[in-house]
């Protein structure tokens, strides 16, 4: 199939809970679409929580070259090797989250190890390693009730820094988000439809700057509220959802 306008479009896409499953990593329902898309030549570009190590491991296995985004907006790698740092490193942070350990309970990813992470995400060891080499954020399990959480997040922002909820953790990082990439990366590319698909929270900056903002659905009881020029919302969780929405997007537009 010929697409006319293939450098116009652009496809945005969380990861955890929106192409990969939340419980198996796999995006498998999905893949045909993802040729499909691959076909078109419309990239699909990863905007996720998860680190360059981690999307650098996985991304052969859906043959993609395209741009991405890591650690929730906080840098962009382009193809030609090219990258743009939008938030703050690892140090920086945890310089801010150690005057705050006195105050407030949580346990970052330096604290839970290797063992930890592997034993709160579910990974398999070399995953786990991976999701550890963090460059410019820091997940945290939070162990204080959601008041405290409040006046934490609070005490980031005062500090120049801001939290996300993901699927599993708070993450703190520098001053950027999903939505800050997309809208760096819709001026760059000079997009004209920018079609976004996430779940949780930290993609809402993203969705709502999209032009099509796919919600996944999950088991959380509160849908995500989401402001857009389109936005669709699919019943299926996942990749599953993933393909739910984007087959009719793409027999529609194309
Ligand atoms: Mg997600």
């Amino acid at each position: 199939m010929h697409n006319p306008f293939p450098e116009k479009t652009l496809v945005l896409t969380d990861l955890d809970g929106t192409l990969l499953d939340h419980d198996n990593y796999r995006p498998d329902e999905a893949l045909p679409l993802l040729k499909r898309l691959g076909e078109l030549a419309i990239p699909v570009i990863a905007n996720t929580s998860k680190t360059r190590a981690e999307w650098l491991a996985m991304r052969a296995d859906f043959s993609n070259e395209a741009a991405f985004v890591i650690e929730n907006g906080s840098a962009i790698f382009f193809p030609d090797g090219k990258s743009l740092v939008l938030g703050s490193t690892r140090d920086e942070i945890n310089a801010v989250l150690d005057e705050l350990r006195t105050q407030y309970r949580f346990e970052t990813f330096l604290d839970l190890g290797l063992s930890g992470i592997i034993s709160t995400t579910g990974l398999p060891e070399a995953g786990a390693k991976l999701a550890s080499e963090r460059e410019f954020s820091e997940p945290l399990v939070w162990l204080d009730d959601d008041q405290k959480k409040a006046s934490f997040c609070e005490e980031i922002a005062r500090r120049g820094l801001v939290t996300l909820e993901g699927g599993r953790f708070l993450h703190v990082l520098g001053k950027t988000d999903k939505g800050r990439a997309l809208s760096i990366l819709r001026e760059h590319y000079d997009a004209e439809c920018i079609i976004a698909l996430g779940d949780s929270p930290n993609d809402i900056a993203m969705l709502e700057q999209a032009d099509i903002a796919c919600v996944i659905a999950t088991n959380r009881p509160d849908p995500l509220t989401v402001s857009a020029p389109r936005v669709l919302r699919s019943t299926q969780h996942g990749p599953s959802g993933w393909a739910e929405l984007m087959t009719p997007l793409l027999d529609e537009i194309f």
